[in-house]
Parts: structure tokens; C-alpha cells; sequence
């Protein structure tokens, strides 16, 4: 049987391969989409949109519970099997809405594992898709720890799916996800540790505003371990292969330790996921385990082959990344390589409760680069904002040039943080002043209303 042949074949249904595929398909190319797993990727399915569900009832929880004595009576609780029931509303229809959309606009679509045969034909479970060009938007996969029994490991989707709530988590790592999911399940009743291997937790984040989210994590009652590195992992009831204890061991300042917990959660990072695909079947280089791209997200081995979102490894792996890669890749396949990305200025959130944010440099960055700065930074949990839902952990810092009193960079700490980052987002991109940012006539009272206190 002859291969059927398209413009374009997409490897995966995210955000970065439907934003290619969608954009391609107007231009009335034969396009073909290819994934292993249910349709939708990562953010719809197994990342930002189920997590943030589920962290939304951790904010009604807290929010009650800061508010007692303050007008709010009743101890609140999170009914884990309810709130996952909850959570199903909105993954359950996106793989069948996912592929109704893309037959409704005449995508093909391919169920099953895509691998390169040669350079513009993958095969997916035997059978083989020509494409003038092929998209990698694969996404990426947590990064294989190389310790005994990492098979006992649970994923940051086992974890969105748990059915019911283990007593005792524990995280192997100390980004995103692991400040994100304890801040969730301590709220929900577990016991959690998180070990941690570096000095500190997130470690792209601000540190002095990590130190003040830190504590809060600590007395929210989350055990924090840092310089502990994990060496091993294993069942205490080697019998039961399923369920029952297990044992960490890790090495920390003061010796081996180990600890027992009912879920091991790795939070130790993800990266491309590049593994499965047999690139040099199709010539595609890489290089320190990233393709090999050029600046219009080609290929530089295989000019037929582009890649966007999380296993291109170029924007920071965040969702409005994925979309604004699959926008850039698709418009240079389709009128030749002109567009470039541009990551300056991308927001990033972590959804604790308070929110951590950041856009734009960190301190550290912008000294190294021997930039003139000069540095707003205020604990504001006396401010208003703060003070009328009784958070206790609130604060900013904001970094200016000096002389173009250009702002470079912005983080905030605090309730509604995640939302007013995106004004400095804005601000940075645009190459704002703190004259033209303050300028702004903010809406009263809203957390929004806050920036021009923090450029003054
Ligand atoms: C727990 C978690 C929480 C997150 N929270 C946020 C957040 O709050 N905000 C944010 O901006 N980002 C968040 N992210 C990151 C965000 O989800 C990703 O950056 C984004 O989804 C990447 O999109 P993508 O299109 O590059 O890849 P994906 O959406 O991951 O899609 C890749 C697809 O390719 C398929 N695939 C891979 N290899 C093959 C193959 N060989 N054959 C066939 N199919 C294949 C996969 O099955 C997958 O469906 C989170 C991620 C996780 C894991």
C-alpha cells in the first residue's frame, strides 16, 4: 500500500502541534496529526488545566481558613474523591473534542507511537506517513534519575489522577511541581516532605522571595529537606508489588537517612522528549540532548523538519510557549524561514498558595550582565491586599535600569500575584519605563492597583 502524503505531519496533539497543524491546514496544506496518548497534550490533559482545578479548592480551603476569626466560622475540608470528580469535568471531553476538531477540519489523525523511518517519513505502529514537512511537537518527559527502584516512582500525572489521597507523600525535587502539588496535598490532609538536592527550592525563582514562601511552606506544616540527594527507592513489603510502603533513602549534610512514605511523587524535572522518536533515522542532530535547530526552529541537519513547544527547548516549557512556537514554525514552513522568536518578557507562575511569579531577569542575571539597576524589594504582607484575606506571606521585588528607568525585571509574592505579573509581562515586552507602566489608571481596589506603589 502506498504511503499517504501530506504537507505536513505533526508529531503530537498539544498545544504546539495543534496551533502548527490548525494554522497550516487554512492555508489549505494536507496535514496529519500523530500521538500516543489521548488526544490534547500535556497542559489540557495531564498539567496546567487539571492542576489548576484542583489548586483553585486548595484556595477556597485556605482562604476560609485565614479568615477565621476574621468573619468566617467552619472548619472547611477538601473531599479529595469529589474534587477529582470535579476535575474529570474538564479533562474527560478534551480528547474526543480534540479529535472531532481536527476531523471537523479535515486534519488526519493517527493513534499511536511515532518514530522516523527516513528523513520526511515517520511510521507510526507499521505504518509509514510522507510529509514535505514533519513537526516535532513531542513535548517532554520527566528526566530518568538513574537510582534503584525509580520504577516506584510516581509521575505528576499519577498524581492528578489519584483516586484517593496516600497519608504520606513525598516529592523527589524541588521545582514547580513539587511546590505546587505539596502546597495542594497539605492543604487536603497529607503529610508531606519534599526533598530537595540543591540549597534551595526554586531555583529560577527570586530567592529572597523563595526564603519568604519557603517559611510559609514550613509552617504550613511541609517538610522541607534540602541537600538531600535520593540514592534509592524500594518497597518495604518487597512481596507486594502493588501498593503498600515505600523506602527513600537519601544522603543529606548529616549522613544516610531514610524515610517511609504511601507515594513517591518525581518533581526532579522534566526534559525533551526525544528518546522514542529514532531522530537519526531522518539525520536530525542534537546536541547536549536538545535538537539542533536553527533560529527559525528548523531542523539544521534536515531542512523538512521543524519542532515547537517543550522538546524544541528553546522558550521556557510553559503552554503559551508551545502555541507561540507552533505559530512561528507553521509561518515558516508555510512562507519560508523569516520569524523568530522572541522569549523575552514570557511570565512564570507557581500556583502555591500564596503564588510565586516571575517575568523578565532575575537580580543575579542582571548584575552579571553588569546592568545598572535599581532594585524596589518590600515584604507587603502589611499592604492592603494582603491584610483583607489575611495572607501572611506577600511580597515584590522589581528591578529598573537606572538612567531608562526601563523595567527588566518583576517578582511578585502574594495573593493575585499570577495575575498581576502579567501587567510588568506586558510592560518588559513592550520595553516600558516605570513613568509609562505608572501611568496606568488602575482600577481600585485591586491587587493590580498595587504596581505603581512598587516602581516608586
Ligand atoms: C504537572 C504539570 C503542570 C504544568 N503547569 C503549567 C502551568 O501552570 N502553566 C504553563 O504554562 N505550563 C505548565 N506546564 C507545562 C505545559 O503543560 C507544557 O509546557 C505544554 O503542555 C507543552 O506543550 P507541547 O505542545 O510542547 O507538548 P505536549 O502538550 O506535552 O504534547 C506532546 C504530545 O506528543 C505526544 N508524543 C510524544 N512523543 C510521541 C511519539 N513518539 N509518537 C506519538 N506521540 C508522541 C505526547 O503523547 C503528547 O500528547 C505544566 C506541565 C506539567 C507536567
Amino acid at each position: 500500500m502506498a504511503s499517504p502524503s501530506y504537507d505536513l505531519v505533526v508529531i503530537g496533539t498539544g498545544t504546539a502541534a495543534s496551533t502548527a497543524a490548525s494554522a497550516c491546514h487554512r492555508a489549505g496544506w494536507r496535514v496529519a496529526v500523530v500521538d500516543q496518548l489521548p488526544f490534547g497534550g500535556t497542559c489540557a490533559l495531564r498539567g496546567c488545566d487539571p492542576k489548576k482545578v484542583l489548586v483553585g479548592a486548595a484556595e477556597a480551603w485556605d482562604h476560609a481558613r485565614r479568615m477565621q476569626g476574621r468573619g468566617i466560622a467552619g472548619e472547611p475540608v477538601i473531599r479529595w474523591p469529589e474534587l477529582m470528580k470535579f476535575k474529570r469535568t474538564f479533562t474527560e471531553p478534551v480528547s474526543h473534542k480534540r479529535e472531532e476538531q481536527f476531523a471537523a477540519n479535515g486534519i488526519d489523525t493517527f493513534r499511536g507511537h511515532a518514530r522516523f523511518r527516513d528523513r520526511q517519513c515517520i511510521e507510526v505502529d507499521g505504518r509509514s506517513l510522507e510529509g514535505r514537512f514533519i513537526l516535532i511537537a513531542a513535548g517532554a518527559a520527566p528526566v530518568r534519575l538513574g537510582i534503584p527502584g525509580e520504577e516506584h516512582l510516581a509521575s505528576s500525572t499519577d498524581f492528578l489522577d489519584l483516586e484517593a489521597l496516600p497519608k504520606r507523600i513525598a516529592f523527589v525535587g524541588g521545582g514547580y511541581i513539587a511546590s505546587e502539588f505539596s502546597h495542594l496535598a497539605v492543604r487536603a490532609g497529607a503529610q508531606v516532605t519534599i526533598l530537595q538536592q540543591g540549597e534551595r527550592l526554586l531555583t529560577g525563582f527570586d530567592p529572597d522571595l523563595v526564603q519568604q514562601l519557603t517559611e510559609k511552606s514550613r509552617r504550613l506544616g511541609i517538610e522541607i529537606r534540602l541537600g538531600a540527594r535520593v540514592e534509592a527507592i524500594e518497597r518495604v513489603c518487597a512481596a507486594s508489588k502493588k501498593g503498600g510502603a515505600l523506602r527513600l533513602d537519601f544522603t543529606a549534610g548529616d549522613g544516610r537517612s531514610s524515610m517511609e512514605a504511601d507515594l513517591i511523587v518525581h518533581a526532579a524535572g522534566r526534559a525533551p522528549d526525544l528518546a522514542a522518536l529514532d531522530l537519526e533515522a531522518a539525520g536530525i542532530e542534537r546536541e547536549d540532548g536538545r535538537l539542533k535547530l536553527n533560529e527559525f526552529l528548523q531542523s539544521t541537519s534536515n531542512p523538512a523538519v521543524y519542532a515547537a513547544g517543550d522538546c524544541a527547548g528553546r522558550g521556557p516549557p510553559l503552554t503559551p510557549i508551545a502555541g507561540y512556537d507552533g505559530r512561528i514554525a507553521a509561518t515558516n514552513m508555510l512562507e519560508g524561514n523569516h520569524e523568530k522568536p522572541d522569549y523575552l518578557g514570557v511570565p512564570s507562575v507557581v500556583f502555591t498558595i500564596p503564588a510565586l511569579t516571575r517575568v523578565g531577569s532575575l537580580e543575579a542575571e542582571a548584575r552579571e550582565r553588569g546592568m545598572r539597576l535599581r532594585v524596589r524589594h518590600e515584604v507587603t504582607s502589611s499592604w492592603y491586599t494582603a491584610r483583607r484575606v489575611g495572607e501572611d506571606c506577600a511580597g515584590f521585588k522589581v528591578l529598573i535600569e537606572e538612567g531608562s528607568e526601563r523595567i527588566l525585571g518583576a517578582h511578585l509574592l502574594g495573593p493575585q500575584a499570577e495575575e498581576v505579573i502579567n501587567l510588568f509581562a506586558l510592560a518588559i515586552r513592550a520595553g516600558l519605563s516605570t513613568r509609562q507602566l505608572g501611568a496606568m489608571i488602575s482600577a481600585y481596589p485591586t491587587a493590580g492597583s498595587d504596581v505603581q506603589y512598587m516602581l516608586s
